[in-house]
């Protein structure tokens, strides 16, 4: 199986043989979310989802949901 380097921690992170570019894998080693930036050879990069309220920059957001 292919690796990567994960960019939060640095650790190797295996990445299925037949991902592609944009697919999700997360890092056993931290538990970061990473997306498939690069195939040749294998980039990954932190992932921003939608679902990460602190990440977006909108200064608009209640972050007093919870
Ligand atoms: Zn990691």
């Amino acid at each position: 199986m292919p690796t990567a380097i994960c960019p939060e921690c640095s650790e190797e992170v295996y990445v299925d043989s037949d991902s592609e570019q944009g697919d999700s894998v997360s890092c056993d080693e931290c538990n970061a979310s990473l997306t498939v930036v690069g195939l040749d050879p294998i980039e990954l990069d932190l992932s921003t989802g939608d679902d990460d309220p602190y990440g977006s920059g909108d200064d608009d957001f209640d972050a007093d949901v919870y």
